[in-house]
């Protein structure tokens, strides 16, 4: 069946009108008013006094992260239902090469976990954590499987490159036109401060930020793009947490680099007065880079309205306090880093963005679609509301009032780091690929997310 949503206020690039929109077969084949349709192949919705925007597209998750002692609870069956749910109809997770494996096995690995059981449609961006001519000539290939985005750390001892390394990838992504993201905190300094602190015995949760200020974030920002401009390439910075790394980035773009750059969630809504809680649901809070101070989370929404932010992920990588945080109450480095999110995302953004009148209806679904799309090569067919494009629509209820508990949650965690916060609009329908997929309440369809093979990355700042 046909599917025309009625009457709903449509949230296009342009700006938001009240309109209809056609879904036929996978695609949206019209929007606007007055729209032809065949009245017995089609099923009419009314959308009236709701929103309808693109599916949204979270490109930071981290589903069934092993972290070498404990595996995130969210898997892809779980963690893409969250998505699903919360109105996000894609995700990139990110597959990682492990030391001694080529980037074809580890972009396996993840194809593996993913397989069947994702709920809404993915792709990966590659974590290389290991450099040669060998992998250097895999990147083609890798961009043939649909990959054009990768990651490099600047932290991580089992992770991190070599300035040089990172220098290469980016000259070799550049050929295939793709874009390098980058975990950007200084980990020789972050092994440093922490050495200091267990010398002293102060190994609490509340010393996780110290080891981490936003000076290791920001040394590590101007290192990145001045590597960056050395090679001459646009970049991409993964969740910027701070004011200091932020006006780094502000220098650059003054200078004529084109810097692409996302925060999260959690930047923008916490301080990092949790750390001073109890250790028990301090250790919620312990993710990387941490939390920040009242005047970082002020900076980050003006730059998010004003276009100097490009994308909102949210990191998702749940872990349980129960059984896994906890292990490292005695020892902050031993809590796994992470927190939930994916579900949550668009009410968040929407309650605390929008309804707070921080940013427009256009600025939210740029910052959770359409950027996220042409930044990763999936524009125009995912990210927007258009003749051809992906039948991806969330019809949102922007008089749904709820509130955000680890005990209802869709996330398989036992906590959450927006635990009793207020949330105003909610999903009444997801759509992924012109089918129903949940109502509001349930998902309707489980493991029909598809892979997403994607293009070169469509370097919006240029234009
Ligand atoms: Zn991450």
């Amino acid at each position: 069946m046909d599917k025309l949503i009625k009457n709903g206020i449509l949230v296009l690039p342009q700006g938001h009108s009240k309109g209809d929109l056609l879904l036929q077969g996978e695609k949206i084949t019209a929007v606007g008013e007055g729209i032809s349709y065949d009245p017995l192949k089609t099923e009419v919705v009314d959308a009236e006094g709701c929103l309808v925007f693109p599916g949204f597209i979270d490109t930071h998750t981290h589903f069934q992260l092993d972290n070498g002692r404990f595996i995130s609870p969210d898997d892809f069956a779980a963690g893409s239902r969250a998505a699903i749910l919360g109105g996000t109809t894609t995700i990139l997770d990110f597959a990682t090469q492990n030391r001694g494996e080529t980037l074809a096995q580890g972009l396996a690995n993840w194809q593996d976990m993913a397989k069947d059981k994702t709920s809404c449609d993915y792709g990966f961006h590659l974590a290389i954590t290991e450099w040669n001519q060998q992998i250097s000539r895999e990147i083609k290939e890798i961009a043939a499987a649909g990959v054009t985005s990768f990651k490099v750390y600047m932290a991580y001892d089992n992770l991190r490159l070599k300035d040089r390394e990172i220098f290469q990838i980016m000259k070799k992504v550049d050929e295939i036109g793709g874009i390098v993201g980058c975990h950007c905190e200084n980990g020789d300094l972050i092994s440093c401060l922490t050495a200091e602190l267990r010398e002293k015995g102060e190994m609490s949760v509340r010393s996780h930020p110290l080891v981490r200020p936003a000076q290791v974030e920001a040394e590590a920002v101007y290192r990145y793009l001045t590597i960056a401009e050395m090679a001459g390439v646009p970049v991409n910075i993964v969740h910027l947490s701070s004011s200091r790394g932020l006006a780094v980035v502000e220098e650059a773009r003054a200078r004529g680099q084109e810097i692409y750059v996302e925060t999260c969630p959690q930047y923008l809504l916490l301080e990092d007065s949790r750390y001073e809680l109890p250790p028990r649901q301090a250790a919620v809070y312990v993710f990387s880079p941490p939390l920040r101070k009242p005047a970082d989370q002020q900076a980050l929404w003006q730059a998010a309205a004003g276009g100097r932010v490009d994308t909102i992920g949210t990191d998702h990588c749940s872990f349980n306090i129960a059984g896994q945080k906890e292990q490292g109450l005695e020892d902050f480095t031993m809590i796994p880093n992470g927190i939930p999110g994916v579900g949550h995302r668009p009410q968040l953004l929407y309650t605390y963005g929008v309804a707070a009148g921080k940013i427009s209806l256009e600025t939210m679904v740029r910052l959770l679609a359409e950027n996220p799309a042409k930044l990763f090569g999936l524009y125009p067919r995912k990210g927007v509301l258009a003749p051809g494009s992906d039948g991806d629509v969330v019809i949102w209820d922007p008089d749904k009032v709820s509130r955000i508990e680890a005990r209802t949650q869709a996330h398989q965690v036992d906590n959450t780091p927006y635990e009793s916060f207020e949330v105003k609009g909610g999903v009444r329908a997801v759509y992924l690929r012109g089918r129903l997929t949940a109502d509001g309440k349930e998902l309707l369809e489980a493991g029909k997310g598809c892979y997403l093979s994607r293009g070169p990355s469509l370097r919006f700042r240029q234009q």
